[in-house]
């Protein structure tokens, strides 16, 4: 018998005791136990031996041990997570153990390892070569291959190597119902050896997958961020393609982290490369690259010597706010119908309209919880819906304060696009993508096979009609209404705006023909949009670069926000008045952290549970200094996407 500390998998507060003394026979780091803490029974993970016997006269309850093991790198990665972003480390560990119920007995199913991946052509040769070379290692790389390059093919080389020699790889994607293409095309290139992570399978399924991966089954394993908490054994490699997609920050619940971070820690632990692929990277792995922490790859050219389409700005000053489509665009889908081409049409906001308008009082329909303006729906059913809180309402027939039945719609979003592309071009097949629709599976994989087959003349939709889509006869695209993104107050919005544009763009023309991308705007002058028009992509980096430096902010600096909530406004001032008093406190006493720290004014607003939090930021070199002043029961966000 041996004495082991077990970290149970449960969320325990960060200031709360992690780590609980059990009785184990034998020691194996890892190992899955069932223990009781308290009045409950509980999960947990042996993580470390105890040397020292037991002082006497305390009694050491005996563990349960389960036939299941964690990788050690899981462990460490657990630890690293939790001291990185100050979360509490049993959290960690319970996102990595198995799904409830039993798991199937050790798997050992064989599974086909073929692959068809294609040759690749000398730029993806290179690139491939030079991370090939480096598995073993924690090498990081940054893949920054121009849409239509062929980034899949450069992962899925590198992957048969990986998987020929029996082991394991992590292909991370932002949203794995957006993307049924790409699994479909990794799928043709190596069989059942696919293994997709996703929200949408059965507990069955979960239990079944879990244990295959545990047991160090040969495997690429394509999912969304949470995948980095599987237990891979055998991982080999770590992919993290579309790495500047904002979905790979969980910022809603703890562990609060960035998947871009996490692969990082994940490669240092488990001893493998990491490749970073993107047309449009984020700034903070271009300043890594520049300062060479990363290797930089790049495929410059698109496979098969396809070209990049012509990018023009339609200047819409002046036009009556009434009328969706410039004259221009309206005559360029036209003219791609005749051609039996296909359009895509982005328009960044879902729904009918923006707001439902009381024209004699101004009255503005808002959400009871959060108080934000609701959209109106009209399909499938009409509706008014909170696109913050997901909360729906009746579409009403008067006004609640004046009784008028003078109601207005204003603004546009996805809905009401495709009804004006309907009366414009009665005789087209036009179909919707967006978060209504892709919140089922089913509807985006028949979505996409009418895309692609080309049924469908003209696609409209929200971002998602940005993401990885591959459109033989995609001739069009046209752009409305993201002028309101980049006078957005957010630090990142004209980088979000910049990879938004570039990334749409990037469907147009991937075969033969080229394609011809209108962007809608009243402020064609901007920098931001000449940027693109231009096709001057790293000008504009270097400018946005320039102006984060300047003002402190990211990849210049590090953000730490402190998330401060309680059940009054009384309560919740006097918790941010100590919290800032500490947090001055200590700047006053260190005059080199105080030059480099930025301690931002408070700010309050709603979360996604429609209760009020208050926001407290700094910009620092490093958000760990300030760990030791914060309250035991404090909320961090470290390095969050937004101030
Ligand atoms: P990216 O992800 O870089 O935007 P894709 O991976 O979608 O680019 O590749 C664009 C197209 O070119 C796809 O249809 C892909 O199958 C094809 N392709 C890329 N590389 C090769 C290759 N080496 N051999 C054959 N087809 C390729
Ligand atoms: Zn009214
Ligand atoms: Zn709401």
């Amino acid at each position: 018998v041996v004495l082991a500390s077990i970290l149970p998998g449960t969320h325990l507060p960060y200031s709360k005791r992690q780590r609980y003394t059990y009785q184990l026979d034998e020691f194996k780091a890892g190992q899955i136990v069932s223990i009781s803490l308290g009045a409950r029974r509980l999960r947990g993970v042996a993580v470390e031996e105890m040397k020292d016997k037991a002082q006497s006269g305390i009694k050491i309850k005996k563990a349960q041990t389960e036939n299941w093991q964690l990788p050690t790198h899981n462990l460490l990665l657990a630890k690293d997570i939790s001291e990185h972003y100050r979360t509490a480390e049993s959290l960690v560990i319970k996102t990595m153990l198995p799904p409830q119920g039993p798991l199937p007995d050790m798997v050992k199913t064989a599974r086909s390892v073929f692959s068809h991946v294609p040759t690749l052509n000398s730029e993806q040769q290179v690139a491939a070569d030079r991370v090939i070379k480096s598995l073993g290692t924690s090498a990081a790389f940054l893949l920054e291959g121009i849409t239509g390059s062929g980034k899949t093919e450069v992962y899925s080389t590198i992957a048969k190597k990986v998987l020929a020699q029996g082991k394991q790889v992590l292909l991370l994607i932002p949203e794995i119902s957006m993307t049924p293409q790409q699994a479909k095309r990794l799928e043709h290139y190596f069989g059942s050896a696919v293994m997709t992570w996703h929200s949408g399978l059965t507990p069955k399924e979960r239990r079944e997958r879990w244990a295959a991966l545990a047991s160090g089954e040969p495997a690429l394993v394509l999912g969304p961020r949470s995948a980095l908490f599987l237990p891979l054994p055998k991982l080999a490699l770590i992919v993290l393609d579309e790495e500047h997609d904002g979905s790979f920050k969980q910022w809603d619940q703890e562990p609060r982290y960035h998947a871009r971070a996490v692969a990082r820690m994940l490669s240092i632990r488990a001893q493998c490369p990491v490749v970073y692929g993107s047309a449009t990277p984020s700034l903070e792995l271009l300043q890594q690259a520049h300062q060479k922490s990363i290797t930089h790859l790049t495929l410059t050219k698109r496979y098969g010597d396809s070209q990049l389409p012509n990018i023009a700005l339609i200047d819409v000053r002046g036009m009556p706010a009434k009328v969706i489509f410039s004259p221009a665009s309206v005559e360029a889908l036209g003219q791609t119908l005749d051609q039996k081409k296909q359009s895509i049409v982005l328009i960044n906001r879902r729904g009918s309209a923006v707001v439902l308008l009381c024209r004699d009082c101004g009255n503005i329909w808002r959400c009871e919880k959060c108080d934000r303006p609701l959209v109106t729906h009209l399909d499938p059913s009409p509706k008014l819906a909170c696109h913050y809180c997901a909360r729906d309402y009746p579409l009403p027939g008067m006004c609640s304060k004046c009784k008028s039945t003078h109601l207005l719609m204003r603004g546009r979003g996805t809905q009401k696009v495709e009804q004006e592309l309907r009366r414009l071009f009665p005789k087209a097949s036009i179909a919707r993508l967006d978060r209504d629709i892709s919140r089922s599976k089913k509807k985006v994989k028949a979505l996409a096979h009418s895309v692609t087959s080309g049924d469908v003349d003209i696609l409209v939709g929200t971002q998602l009609v940005a993401k990885g889509w591959d459109i033989e006869k995609l001739r069009t695209v046209i752009v409305l209404d993201t002028d309101q993104g980049i006078f957005q107050p957010h630090f990142r919005s004209h980088e979000r705006t910049v990879q938004l544009l570039w990334q749409v763009a990037g469907r147009a023309g991937r075969r033969q023909d080229r394609g011809d991308v209108y962007i809608e705007t009243c402020f064609p002058e901007h920098a931001t949009y000449q940027a693109v028009q231009q096709r001057s992509l790293a000008a504009f980096y270097e400018k946005e670069l320039a102006e984060r430096k300047k003002f402190g902010l990211p990849p210049y600096s590090r953000i730490l926000k402190i998330i401060i909530t309680g059940d009054s406004l009384t309560e919740r001032e006097s918790k941010t008045l100590s919290i800032v008093a500490s947090l001055q406190k200590m700047l006053a006493a260190d005059s080199t952290l105080a030059r480099t720290t930025t301690l931002l004014p408070a700010q309050s607003q709603i979360n996604s549970r429609g209760q009020t939090e208050t926001h407290v930021s700094l910009t620092t070199p490093d958000p760990r200094v300030f760990f030791s002043v914060l309250p035991a029961d404090a909320t961090v966000d470290v390095d969050p996407e937004e101030i």
